[in-house]
């Protein structure tokens, strides 16, 4: 199953969203998503999960200073209890 490429259409703009981590703007699909279940933030690899979302870029850096620096609570607005540790945990 591929994706649709939309370029060229002009008209539909990737949707934005800002890394927990750094602070940068990036296109969505650029970022992991992350949902927040019970007080733990999860990857969300498949965006079956609701609710507000956290995103981060695919780079550890990025995901430790999220989940050091309140990055994800930020995201979330909420508590964060734990958050994962590498980008290939749960
Ligand atoms: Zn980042």
């Amino acid at each position: 199953m591929g994706r649709a490429d939309r370029r060229g259409g002009g008209i539909l703009t990737a949707p934005v969203r800002r890394c927990a981590g750094c602070g940068e703007r990036a296109p969505q699909r650029d970022l992991l998503r992350l949902a927040l279940v019970e007080g733990r933030a999860v990857f969300d690899r498949d965006r079956r999960l609701g609710g507000r979302g956290a995103y981060v870029h695919p780079d550890p850096a990025c995901l430790e200073r999220a989940s050091r620096r309140g990055g994800f609570a930020r995201a979330f607005r909420a508590r964060v209890t734990s958050a994962p540790q590498a980008l290939d945990s749960d």
